[in-house]
């Protein structure tokens, strides 16, 4: 009769190990920011460097394209271009909501 000296008494306090991490992985604490890129013809993320739609898009949610595919998430906090035929000028109409980096902030 030694069946009863199995029960393991280190498990509890692994799932107690388990229980610490996964809230901290679910604390909504940390929050990706990214630089709306405006282009010629197609702007991308500041964060992925993947395709973004412009206008009514505040986070990355989606890579458009034929297949539309899952942006990276990243909320975007200002503008800027990567190419210099579009101005400050063009980047405030297009987003009129978002400041443009290095020219409306100090950053
Ligand atoms: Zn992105």
């Amino acid at each position: 009769m030694t069946t009863h000296i199995q029960r393991p008494a280190t498990v509890t306090a692994r799932i107690d190990d388990t229980d610490t991490d996964a809230t901290t992985v679910q604390s909504p604490a940390v929050e990706v920011s990214a630089t709306l890129l405006i282009g010629d013809f197609e702007s991308e993320c500041g964060n992925c460097h993947m395709p973004t739609l412009i206008r009514g898009v505040h986070r990355h949610t989606e890579i458009p394209g034929l297949k539309p595919k899952p942006g990276c998430g990243a909320r975007f906090v200002n503008t800027a271009s990567n190419s210099w035929r579009v101005t400050p000028d063009h980047l405030r109409a297009e987003r009129p909501d978002l400041p443009v980096r290095g020219q409306d902030t100090d950053s």
